[in-house]
C-alpha cells in the first residue's frame, strides 16, 4: 500500500493515480479530506482519500493507522505536502515563513518518524520525499521555499546513510516548475520548459520499480545541476541571471496567483480555479534543459 500526503490535487494526485494505474491500493491524505475521498474514489484499485494535516503529529499518525487498518501494510510514504509562497524575502510574512517550514520540512519529518520503525521492523519499504529543484539552487522571490527544498534533501541525504543495511529505501525527488496550482501566476524562465503532472507519477513508478536516491524531472535536470554546483559562484551568479532565476518574484503575476495563494496560507480550497502557469519560451532562445523550482 502506497500512501501519498497532500494527494487530492497536483503532483501528489498524478502520483497516485499513476501507481494506482499499475495496481498499488493508494491512501491520499490531504487537509481536504472531501476532495481526497472523491479523488479516490477515481482510482482502480481500492484506494481510500482521507483526513491528513501534516503539521500535527497526531493527525499524521490517525491517518497512517488508519491507512494501515484499511489497506494493509504500508510499502511506500511519499511525502509529497507542500506549500510555496513567492515574495521577495524581507517581505514574507512570518506567519508563512512559519507554515512552509511546519508542513515543507516538519511535515516530512513527522512522516518518516511515523513510517520508518515499521518499515524496519519488517525490514522492507520505501520513502519518497518530495523536495524541487529549489533543493539544489537558490531561487529569489522563494527564499523560504528554497530553504525548505534544500532542508529536505539534506534530511533525505542524512537518514539515508542511518538506513543503510536496513532494507529501506528512501528516495527525494526534485521536479521542475510543474503546472499545477502551485505554480499559478508564474512563468517559467528563459528557455525553461514546465513539467506536467504526469510526468511526475511516471518518475515515481519507476523510482519503486528501480529504487535510487535522487531522482529529477525531467531527468535531464540531473546533469545540468551537477554542473552548475561545480561553477564558481560568479559564474553560478550568471547561470540564474541566464535563466531568470534571480527574476520569480518580479515576473510572478498575483492576480492569477491570489486563488492559490488564499488557500496555501489558510488551507482553505480557493475561490476559483487559478490559471496555470506561462509556458511561453523567450523569443529567439532555444529549449534548454533547467527548471528554477
Ligand atoms: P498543489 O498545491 O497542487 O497540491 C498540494 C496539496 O497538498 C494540496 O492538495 C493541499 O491541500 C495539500 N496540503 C497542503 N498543506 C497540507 C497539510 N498541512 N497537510 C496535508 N496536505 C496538505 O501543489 P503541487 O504543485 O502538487 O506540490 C506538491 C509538492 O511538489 C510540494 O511539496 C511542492 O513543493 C513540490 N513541487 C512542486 C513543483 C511545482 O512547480 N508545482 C515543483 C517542484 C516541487
Amino acid at each position: 500500500m502506497i500512501a501519498i500526503t497532500g494527494g487530492a490535487r497536483g503532483l501528489g494526485l498524478a502520483m497516485a493515480q499513476a501507481v494506482a494505474a499499475r495496481g498499488a491500493r493508494v491512501a491520499i491524505g490531504d487537509l481536504e479530506s472531501e476532495l481526497a475521498a472523491a479523488e479516490a474514489a477515481k482510482l482502480p484499485a481500492g484506494s481510500v482519500g482521507l483526513a491528513l494535516d501534516v503539521t500535527d503529529p497526531d493527525s499524521f499518525k490517525r491517518f497512517l493507522d488508519e491507512t494501515v487498518e484499511r489497506l494493509g501494510p504500508l510499502d511506500v510514504l511519499v511525502n509529497n505536502a507542500g506549500i510555496m509562497v513567492v515574495s521577495p524575502f524581507l517581505d514574507e510574512e512570518e506567519s508563512l515563513t512559519r507554515r512552509q517550514i511546519d508542513i515543507n520540512l516538519h511535515g516530512v519529518i513527522t512522516g518518516m518518524r511515523l513510517a520508518l520503525p515499521g518499515m524496519q521492523e519488517r525490514r522492507t519499504g520505501h520513502v519518497v520525499n518530495i523536495a524541487s529543484v529549489a533543493g539544489k539552487v537558490g531561487v529569489a522571490g522563494e527564499a523560504v521555499y528554497v530553504a525548505t527544498k534544500h532542508a529536505v534533501v539534506g534530511l533525505s541525504e542524512a537518514v539515508r546513510l542511518e538506513l543503510r543495511g536496513t532494507g529501506v529505501e528512501l528516495s527525494v525527488m526534485m521536479p521542475g516548475l510543474a503546472n499545477t496550482e502551485l505554480a499559478s501566476g508564474m512563468s517559467a524562465g528563459r528557455g525553461v520548459e514546465i513539467v506536467e503532472p504526469a510526468e511526475v507519477g511516471t518518475a515515481l513508478v519507476d523510482a519503486l520499480e528501480r529504487p535510487r536516491f535522487e531522482i529529477y524531472v525531467p531527468p535531464k535536470l540531473s546533469g545540468l545541476l551537477r554542473f552548475n554546483a561545480l561553477l564558481p559562484q560568479g559564474a553560478r551568479d550568471a547561470m540564474a541571471r541566464f535563466f531568470e532565476t534571480d527574476q520569480v518574484a518580479t515576473k510572478v503575476d498575483k492576480t492569477a496567483r491570489a486563488a492559490y495563494a488564499a488557500r496555501a496560507s489558510s488551507g482553505m480550497p480557493p475561490a476559483e480555479p487559478p490559471a496555470p502557469p506561462s509556458a511561453e519560451p523567450a523569443a529567439g532562445v532555444t529549449e534548454v534543459e533547467i527548471q528554477p523550482r
